[in-house]
């Protein structure tokens, strides 16, 4: 390796490091019209609900409550995903009333339950061929 390995974000744009408390948030976009939220925002600038073209960019919230999740044991085919196993992946509802797919982290897999609250986490995901650090949002349990 050349020293060069930076890190870097899983994609561009799902969140602001720095949102306006000074921690990360995730961005999404929300209808003018209809008051629709989504996450991740619409790359092409249409609600789906409404087909409005009035979207603006919001800071989602950190807080929200598991609605669903699964417990991965196996790797998944396809070497798309090289983080550990098992994993939890959940549905997280956001306080605006969006519903967020995420890693779970810091908590022990078999705690994981429905309505528990959880928070944003800016983590590691894996590192990529280049040795970059590729960092992804993952949700763990919240003290609030
Ligand atoms: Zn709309």
């Amino acid at each position: 390796m050349s020293g060069a390995e930076k890190t870097i974000p899983l994609r561009e744009g799902l969140w602001t490091e720095k949102g306006h408390d000074g921690q990360p948030h995730l961005l999404g976009h929300r209808c003018l019209d209809c008051g629709e939220v989504f996450f991740p925002r619409k790359e092409n600038g249409i609600c789906t609900h409404c087909h409005s073209q009035n979207l603006e960019l919001i800071e989602l919230s950190r807080k929200g409550q598991v609605h669903a999740f699964s417990v991965v044991m196996l790797r998944p085919p396809g070497g798309y995903y090289r983080g550990d196993v098992p994993y939890a992946l959940a549905n997280v509802l956001l306080d605006e009333g969006v519903l967020v797919e995420g890693l779970v982290t810091d908590v022990n897999l078999d705690d994981i339950k429905v309505g528990m609250d959880m928070e944003l986490k800016i983590d590691k995901l894996h590192e990529d061929d280049e040795g970059n650090t590729v960092m992804t949002y993952k949700f763990r349990p919240s003290a609030a």
